[in-house]
């Protein structure tokens, strides 16, 4: 089997096990040796993220300390610019060759927003996509016309995720984790306790950095 480049983008504001627990099912299911983290900087459709990128940083670093399967990428971070996730990809790609297969990792609720993504329809010349399943998201896409388009991708085989380079959407059977940053966020600013749901370090550093007070 090739060595499948994975890559996890995101927020991370703050990493939260909804993040790595079905990541870490779905490296089991697929046969992912690493996933790359990268979180990014300005997101091109949503309101800035509260903590900064450095701090950003910081909580993936400590989150990944004992966790092997992940590495921190930086380049998101570092940019000034909107990072569009299919300029990313294409900048990989060039990285890469055309042959390496290359898979972006997405949680259910991305799925659904895809099709309003920059040039979303490119996204399958560049990668696969390996999709992470999401409490409370439907399991269809929202019309019939992005239906068709997940359909055409679509494959239930690991193996085509290994052959090709790119241009297959898998769904993958991972633990349901009800939770997201924004929710951890207003527990933390209402002081309850979020041990379940964030690693400890980061937990600590949140407490000490008074982030999201
Ligand atoms: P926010 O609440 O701030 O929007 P988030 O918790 O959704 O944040 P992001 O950093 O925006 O986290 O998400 C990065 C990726 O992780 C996305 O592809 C998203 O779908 C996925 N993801 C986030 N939380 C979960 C979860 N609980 N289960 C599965 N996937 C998730």
């Amino acid at each position: 089997m090739t060595d499948l480049y994975a890559v996890y983008g995101g927020t991370f504001d703050p990493i939260h096990y909804g993040h790595l627990r079905p990541v870490e099912a779905l490296a089991g299911i697929v046969g992912l040796k690493q996933v790359i983290i990268m979180p990014n900087n300005v997101p091109p459709h949503r309101p800035q993220p509260e903590a900064s990128s450095a701090q950003r940083r910081d909580m993936v670093q400590l989150a990944i300390r004992n966790r092997p399967l992940f590495r921190l990428d930086e380049r998101e971070l570092q940019r000034t610019t909107p990072s569009w996730t299919v300029e990313t990809l294409e900048a990989l790609r060039d990285e890469l060759g055309p042959q390496r297969p290359l898979a972006f990792i997405i949680g259910q609720d991305s799925l659904l927003g895809l099709p309003g993504w920059h040039r979303y329809e490119s996204l399958m010349n560049l990668c696969h996509l390996l999709v992470c399943r999401r409490p409370g998201y439907a399991p269809e896409m929202p019309n019939a016309d992005h239906q068709s388009w997940l359909n055409r991708h679509l494959t239930h085989s690991v193996d085509e995720l290994h052959q090709l380079p790119a241009g297959r959407i898998f769904m993958a059977d991972t633990p349901l984790w009800d939770i997201s940053a924004t929710e951890i966020r207003q527990h933390l600013a209402a002081r309850r306790d979020c041990e379940t749901f964030i690693p400890a370090p980061v937990l600590d550093y949140i407490n000490q950095a008074g982030l999201y007070r």
